[in-house]
This record gives C-alpha cells, structure tokens and sequence, in this order.
C-alpha cells in the first residue's frame, strides 16, 4: 500500500481494489482492505503482533547471517541494504511465543527482505525452530512468505530445501504438529520442501501459491493453465491447503489446532 500524497500518515491506497482507505482503520483490520479483502503483506513484527500473545514473543538466533559463501557479485550490498529497510538480520525470525496461553515455536519469514528467499540463514532458522518445536514438545507454527531459494547463495541455498524437510521429522518423531501458514507468496523452493509436508497447511486467502512464477511457466510452454492457477484457492482445491483463513480468524484457528493437535503433550509437558 502507499501513502496518499499531501497526507502521509492518514491515508493509504489499497493494493487490491485502489480505494483510499484510513490508515488508523487499515492497520486496525492487520492490513486487510474492509472493502475488497486483499490482505497486504505484513513485516514479521507486525505477523507476530497480529498472531501471539501479547508481548509473549522472544526472539533467538537473532544474530546468525550470511558470510556470502560464493562471494556472489552485489550480494553484500543487497544483503546489507535488506538488513538495514527491515531491521532484521535475515529474511527469517525464529523464536518462542504463546498462542492464547500455550506455547509454540515460530518461525516467521518476511518478504521485505530480499523476497523472503531462503539461503543458509533462513534455512538454518527454520530448522532450529522445528527442533525446538521437537524438543520441547510444543507445536511449531511456521508463516511462509517466499519467492524460493535465494540464487546468491546457490547450492547452498537448494540444500536447504532438504535439509528443513529433515527436520519435519524431528517433529514427526517428537509427535508435535507442524503447522505451516502460506501468506503471500509461498513459492518455489519453499513451498517444494518444508512448507508443504506440514501436518496442516493453511492459507492465507488469495496468496500466491506455486513452484515457477508465471512467466518461467510462459516461457516452458504452459500457455493453457487455469486462470487462477497458483492461487491458493487453485491449491485447496487440488487439495494441496486444508483450509483457506483470513487473517482475523488465523489466530484462533491456530489455537484451537494446537490445542487439539498438541494438547495431550502439552498438558503431560506441563506436568514432566
Ligand atoms: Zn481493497
């Protein structure tokens, strides 16, 4: 969304039908247009703050980056420049938090930060937040916001598709469930491991959902897909996302599956 010019702080323009709405309005509704629907993108900040117990979130592996393994031309800088518009280190935050009152591990990827692609960093990050998911008998909830794997990091950045699906198993072995939540967009590398073999798969509605973007299919010669192929609609209904949840309601939805999901650990975790 953009500011209305000549009035900054009172107005934004909505991304999806264009209508100028209140600011005060729009960020009461956690960016969700009350005319059109279209949920705009949140920072992680803002995913927590919408989700979690207040002031319950405490973030770890803060400090982690990337030391540009390849030493990929522009990278630095880039990696710099995303570092310093967000405030954050990496494209992912991981930490523990409640969810009305019940813990959880989180990991919240920003698409702020260059497209919220997953190099060693965010991968690592994913994966410490599934094993604390597993250690400590809690659910894990993940909000995937990605373009994919992130091309300056290369290999390294591919083997981090397998290297955060084996951690899904941790939990699978644990018996906590992992939750994945597809916001927009949930593409490529991301949505081809961790985030589509989750217990439970949610969405965010009208997120972009798919492996290759529109115009890599263009350009392999997919001319006659659906015309709301790679939608998350599209994926609910080839049965790929158990449920489509607009973001007033993704908070209570993911507390009521943790507590019937993870509740029987969690109550004998309270008493171990
Ligand atoms: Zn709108």
């Amino acid at each position: 969304m953009k500011a209305e010019s000549g009035s900054s702080a009172m107005f934004v323009q909505c991304q999806g039908c264009r209508k100028t709405l209140f600011a005060t309005e729009f960020l009461a509704s956690h960016k969700v247009c009350g005319t059109c629907g279209h949920h705009h993108r949140l920072t992680w900040r803002e995913r927590v703050d919408a989700t979690f117990d207040a002031d319950t979130f405490c973030e770890s592996a803060s400090t982690l980056v990337s030391h540009d393994p390849l030493n990929f031309p522009e990278y630095a800088p880039k990696y710099g420049q995303a570092q310093a518009k967000t405030g954050s280190m990496d494209s992912v935050t991981i930490g523990t938090a409640r969810l009305e009152g019940l813990p959880v591990s989180v990991a919240v990827s920003d698409f702020h930060f260059m497209g919220g692609s997953m190099g060693s960093v965010a991968g690592e990050k994913v994966t410490l937040a599934l094993e604390e998911a597993a250690n400590a008998r809690i659910p894990a909830i993940v909000f995937c916001a990605s373009g994919g794997a992130r091309m300056q990091e290369g290999i390294l950045s591919l083997m981090q598709m397998a290297k955060t699906t084996a951690a899904v198993e941790r939990c699978q072995e644990a018996g906590v469930p992992f939750i994945a939540v597809f916001t927009d967009p949930t593409m490529a590398g991301v949505l081809a491991s961790y985030a589509s073999v989750a217990d439970v798969i949610l969405s965010e509605p009208r997120a972009l959902v798919g492996f290759a973007g529109q115009r890599v299919a263009k350009q392999a010669g997919v001319h006659k897909a659906p015309k709301d192929f790679q939608s998350a609609e599209f994926a609910m209904r080839s049965g790929m996302i158990d449920r489509i949840v607009p973001r007033k309601d993704l908070r209570p939805t993911l507390a009521t599956l943790c507590r019937t999901l993870g509740g029987r650990l969690l109550h004998g975790a309270a008493h171990g």
